[in-house]
């Protein structure tokens, strides 16, 4: 589990935007840029070059 207060404090690398953290997934998105950062072991791995585009039709949920 991902300590609330890490996230908290966690903010998007590009936009220092909020990020969603979506469970079932284990990443953290920001919605902002539409990148989704993973969660590895419960670290967060908050590195451009790591997220992945997140489709449209899944920032609508
Ligand atoms: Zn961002």
């Amino acid at each position: 589990m991902l300590d609330k207060k890490l996230l908290d404090i966690l903010v998007c690398p590009l936009c220092k935007g909020p990020l969603v953290y979506d469970k079932p997934k284990q990443e953290l998105i920001c919605r902002a840029d539409r990148l989704a950062y993973p969660v590895r072991d419960d670290i967060p791995v908050m590195l451009e070059d790591e997220a992945r585009t997140v489709t449209l039709e899944e920032l609508e949920k």
